[in-house]
Formats: structure tokens, sequence, C-alpha cells
């Protein structure tokens, strides 16, 4: 078993980001550093081996990690972008923040009974993860997983977004 202590310490606390008396968790350390980076991808799959046919990375740091475990299990990618950056979305799903609402999509890409690994820096409230799983739904395909590289466990995402594996939480 790999220790991942050293990629968890990668991730950098930012107080009062994007606003006052938010913790952000910037994990832009973490994404610079070539083997965490490796060790946390690999772990984000591994409990999905050979169960997935597509990667689904959430805009935008859920690319880069979607991206690289495409290419560690040899399947392509499928981008859930924030609405009006497709030029052809085959689906959209709009879900509640805290203020006001967001809008995500997806290009219509997945095969009918595809199995989508989806994919995320961090999970919060629970409700964009929340939304992809439905994105991924009413496109026609399945939900194989969800995995997300932090948790934060106050916010109580896990009781929206059901069961989804996390690398670390806080
Ligand atoms: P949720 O919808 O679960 O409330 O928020 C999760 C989404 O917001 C994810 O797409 C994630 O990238 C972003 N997010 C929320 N809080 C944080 C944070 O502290 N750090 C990072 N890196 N992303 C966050």
């Amino acid at each position: 078993m790999v220790d991942l202590t050293r990629a968890e310490s990668l991730i950098a606390l930012t107080p009062d980001y994007p606003e006052p008396g938010v913790l952000f968790r910037d994990v832009s350390p973490l994404l610079a550093d070539g083997d965490a980076l490796r060790e946390v991808v690999e772990a984000l799959i591994a409990p999905f081996d050979g169960r997935f046919d597509i990667v689904a990375g959430i805009e935008a740091r859920g690319f880069l990690l979607a991206g690289y475990a495409a290419a560690l299990a040899g399947v392509g990618m499928l981008q859930i972008r924030k609405a009006g950056k497709l030029p052809r979305p085959a689906a959209a799903v709009s879900y509640a923040l805290e203020y006001g609402t967001a809008t995500i999509e997806a290009p219509g890409v997945l095969r009918p009974g595809e199995r989508v690994l989806l994919l995320d820096d961090v999970l919060a409230t629970g409700g964009t993860l929340t939304a992809a799983q439905r994105l991924v739904e009413d496109l026609g395909a399945v939900v194989a997983g969800s995995a997300v590289v932090l948790e934060l466990t106050d916010l109580g995402g896990r009781t929206v977004a059901g069961d989804v594996h996390t690398v670390f939480t806080a």
C-alpha cells in the first residue's frame, strides 16, 4: 500500500477563499508534483479496476484527474462542463448552490449503457457530483462509480451523492 501522507500534505489550506470564512482546499501543489499526482490518481481509480468504460471529469480540476485516469486505464474521457462552454451539449442538469443555481452540460458522446467513472477534486455539499450523476443517467449511460481526492465530511456531501470513493477526508 502506497503511503499517501506526502501527497495529502500538498493540499494547501487557503483561508477566506473564495469568500471570507471559507477554508478552501487548494490542490494546485498536489497537481504540480508528478509522484503525488500519480499516486493519488492510482488511488482514485483502484477500487473500480476493470469496471468502467470511460472517465468523466467535472470542470475544471476534475478534467486534470480524469485525463490522467483515462490514460492510465486506457479508456476515453467525458467532459462535464459548466453551462455555455460546449458547442453541442446533449444534456444539461441544474442544481442549487448556496446562492442561486448552477448548470452543467455534457456532449453526446456516450453509448447507451456505457459505464462512467466520475471524478472530481473535492466533495463539499455534494450538489455538483449529484448533478453529474444525473447528467450521466440522462444521457442513457450508467454511473460505475464516483471518486474524489478530498471529502469535506462536515458538509455532508456523501448523504446526497451516495457512495463516493475518497482518497482523503478532512
Ligand atoms: P459541492 O457541489 O460538493 O458543494 O462542491 C464541489 C465542487 O466545488 C467541486 O467541483 C470542487 O471542485 C469545488 N469545491 C468546493 N469546495 C472546494 C475546495 O475547498 N477546494 C477545491 N479545490 N474545490 C472545491
